[in-house]
Formats: structure tokens, sequence, C-alpha cells
């Protein structure tokens, strides 16, 4: 088995995951993509982020049309925060030691992962998929050098879809009272809607 792993706050989820984690799918074959809202992304401690129950069932909306996607509420479960080493230890138990981890990570993150808890480890243990992201244009050969040649050979770069959408965005355009239409699912945009998330005019 090889299984995409998309991890990410998800506040909201918009059409650049979804994309991305689809094109990433096709290229590596992958057997699934399981979807994991992060409870409290180490990295993101100073913002203020929306209720996992909101984060979720909007994962949860805009993964459902495709039999691919699984969506797993594994981080949200846990206690204290989400590192990816820990999420990768309980996946290898759940699947088994044979089934090859793909963890999908942007451009911008990619530029991060050497400050991520235990990197060096997390690296051999699992597959990195660096995907493009608009804008952003990161020294592959600076990650290369860090994590030494034969583990690079677990980071790999594949070009997908630029969508130039991010949360932020979004919700800077909620707050304002602007359309996200054609940026997230509809279902998620009337989740939106309806628990008022990201207005706090
Ligand atoms: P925020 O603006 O709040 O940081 P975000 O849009 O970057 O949100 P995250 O939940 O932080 O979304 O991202 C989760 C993962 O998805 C990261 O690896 C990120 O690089 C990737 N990602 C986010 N948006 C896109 C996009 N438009 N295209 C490709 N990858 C994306
Ligand atoms: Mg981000």
């Amino acid at each position: 088995m090889k299984i995409g792993i998309m991890g990410g706050t998800f506040d909201p989820i918009h059409f650049g995951h979804l994309a991305t984690a689809e094109a990433v799918r096709e290229i590596f074959t992958l057997d699934e993509i399981l979807f994991i809202p992060a409870a409290r992304p180490p990295h993101k401690l100073g913002r203020k982020v929306t209720d996992e129950k909101h984060r979720l069932a909007m994962t949860i909306l805009a993964t459902r049309s495709n039999k691919f996607f699984k969506v797993s509420d594994m981080e949200l479960k846990r206690t204290g925060l989400s590192y990816t080493l820990d999420t990768m230890t309980e996946l290898h138990k759940i699947f088994g030691s044979t089934t090859e981890l793909f963890f999908i990570i942007g451009a911008d993150s990619l530029a991060d992962l050497s400050k991520w808890y235990e990197a060096k480890t997390l690296v051999e243990k699992c597959h990195f998929i660096a995907t493009t992201r608009q804008g952003v244009d990161i020294d592959f050969s600076e990650v290369r050098n860090y994590f030494g040649a034969a583990a690079s050979e677990h980071i790999h770069r594949v070009t997908t879809p630029e969508l130039e959408i991010s949360s932020t965005d979004l919700r800077e355009k909620i707050r304002l009272g602007r359309s996200i239409k054609y940026l997230v699912p509809e279902a998620v945009e009337e989740y939106i809607l309806r628990e008022r998330l990201y207005d706090d005019r």
C-alpha cells in the first residue's frame, strides 16, 4: 500500500489542497490520500485557529466526492502538540510497516522542514512529496544538503497545478464580506456561511 498524507490546518480547506492531493495521487499512483487536520500546529501557536470540529467537518464535506480521499481525526484526538513524527509512527502501526507513507508538503512548508521536530528521523521514516506553490521558489539543493544524499532520496519534487488560493486569503475575503465561490467546494462555502465562520464583523 502507498498512502498519501495531506496534513494541514484546513482553516478552511480549499481547492488548492484538493487539486494538489489529486495530482499527487495520480503521479505517485497512491492507493489513497488521508487528510489529517492538525490540532495545534506548533508553527501556528500565535494565531487563533478555528474550532477543530468545524475544520474536521469542512474537510469531510470537501473530500466526500472522491473515493480515494479519506479523513482522519487522529491528530485532533491526541493531546499536546501535533508532531508529524508521532502521526507517521501511529500510521505505521495501523497500516503495517510495509505500507509506504508519502507526506505531501507545499513548497512553502518544505523550506521549513529542517526545523520540524526530529526532522531527520522523520525523513527516514516516510517520503516527502514537495509540491509547487505559486510565488514560492525554494532552494532544493539547500534542503538536500541539510538532509544528506541518502535521506534526500525520500524527498521528491513534483509539479502540481498552482492554484493561487490560501486559507489566509479566504479568511480575509470572508471578513470583508467578499465571495469565496469557486475557491472552495460548494458544501464548504455553505458550511462557512451557515456557521458564520471567519465573520468577525
Ligand atoms: P494558511 O494560509 O492558514 O497558512 P494554507 O492555505 O497555507 O493556510 P495550510 O492548511 O496551511 O493551508 O496548508 C496545508 C498544506 O497544503 C501545506 O503543505 C501547504 O503548503 C499546502 N497548500 C496550501 N495551499 C495550497 C495551494 N494553493 N496549492 C498547493 N498546496 C497548498
Ligand atoms: Mg499555510
